[in-house]
């Protein structure tokens, strides 16, 4: 996977970094849904199929992940603790990327 590489702290408007988080993820666009005291909605939206999106939430109480994506489901098959869609939003709030509410 690319990494995002911006100086922290960034604010950006959301052309600049639907850019960003595109071109880490090449075909991934990420809104905000939600962002309340318990959780924040994440949406993970496919330019290349349109209809394709993956909600990830963050619960803000109990620090945990979760996906609704199929790889999510069987992670523990697969022996992984995130899916590439929750691994992919850590990246950008690590890298300090603002993510715009949708
Ligand atoms: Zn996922």
């Amino acid at each position: 996977m690319n990494e995002v590489k911006v100086d922290k702290p960034v604010i950006m408007n959301k052309k600049v970094a639907q850019m960003i988080q595109h071109h880490a993820k090449k075909e991934k666009i990420v809104y905000v849904l939600e962002d309340n005291k318990d959780e924040t909605i994440y949406m993970l939206k496919s330019i290349m199929r349109d209809s394709q999106t993956y909600n990830v939430v963050h619960d803000k109480v109990t620090k945990s992940w979760t996906c609704d994506c199929p790889a999510f489901k069987f992670r523990g098959r697969l022996k992984k603790e995130f899916c590439k869609h929750i691994e992919f939003i850590k990246i950008l709030l690590d890298e300090g990327v603002i993510i715009d509410s949708i």
